[in-house]
């Protein structure tokens, strides 16, 4: 507190005054909006920045969720949203979602900071596959055109989304969202423009492989996301996950890395400006 502030206010005492966190966090990936977090948004927003987190992407999950989305960041622009088709709900979507979604890029350009979530699943069963092809590719198309970087879901997929990243010489990047694999796989998407998303995986001591992908590559590779309300940490199964688990994933990262917790926090806060785009 400036000194003048003790001459004006000689009653309050400095412990008193609430300390902004020393470290900034970003939420690369928390889906705010989903039921089981957006009837307590404030709430959890608020915990979470009490213990340093200050940015935060919502990523949409179906096409219901993005006019709401939009609304939402109107009012609180702090946030930052992306709008996408998850694969988990391909089966409700189809070419008019695509026009949508192309409309909204072209209506609200600046307001929409990625594409996503977009991806595949190929641990979904297998006649739900050729509908997310589709929708993956047009997506990655459509950030493209629009000149957005993309948040990209996979699971059993990395080689596929890897194959169709390079096909069509996607340029604009983005986030490998809840990565979980080999320093080499993680280096084929760095090489790509991408960051990988790290979150509670690796509070886990199984997550060996994803543990030494944070331990070698640089640390210009990554970013943090709690994937809330999904991907509770070690400690936590079964509970509901939330924004402000963030700090206990920047702990666990922390802990695998030789630099200081000030410059890991910048580096990683930098990187998702980078990531995403934003300036
Ligand atoms: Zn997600």
């Amino acid at each position: 507190m400036p000194e003048f502030l003790h001459e004006l206010l000689p009653d309050l005492q400095p412990e008193s005054v609430p300390q902004p966190p020393d470290l900034a966090l970003f939420d690369s990936h928390c889906h705010l909006d989903l039921p089981e977090l957006w009837p307590e948004w404030l709430q959890h927003w608020q915990q979470a920045q009490a213990v340093g987190v200050q940015g935060c992407l919502i990523p949409a999950v179906q096409a219901s969720a993005w006019q709401p989305l939009l609304d939402f960041s109107r009012s609180f622009p702090e946030f930052n949203i992306a709008l996408g088709i998850h694969p988990w709900w391909a089966a409700q979507h189809d070419e008019t979602s695509l026009v949508l979604l192309k409309s909204l890029l072209e209506q609200h350009r600046s307001q929409i900071t990625a594409v996503g979530e977009i991806g595949l699943d190929y641990a979904l069963a297998p006649e739900t596959f050729t509908r997310q092809q589709l929708l993956f590719e047009a997506q990655l198309k459509l950030a493209a055109e629009f000149k957005k970087p993309v948040v990209l879901h996979h699971r059993k997929s990395m080689v596929q989304l890897h194959a169709e990243i390079k096909r069509q010489k996607f340029e604009y990047g983005g986030i490998l969202h809840a990565f979980s694999g080999s320093p080499e796989q993680g280096q084929l998407f760095v090489d790509l423009g991408f960051k990988l998303g790290i979150g509670g995986t690796i509070t886990y001591p199984r997550a060996a492989k994803t543990q030494a992908a944070v331990r070698q590559l640089p640390l210009s590779c990554f970013v943090l996301e709690t994937d809330a309300p999904a991907m509770p940490l070690s400690g936590f199964q079964g509970q509901i996950n939330t924004p402000k688990q963030l700090a206990l994933v920047f702990e666990a990262f922390c802990e695998l890395r030789d630099e200081s917790p000030q410059e890991i926090a910048g580096q990683l806060w930098r990187n998702t400006l980078a990531a995403l785009s934003i300036h």
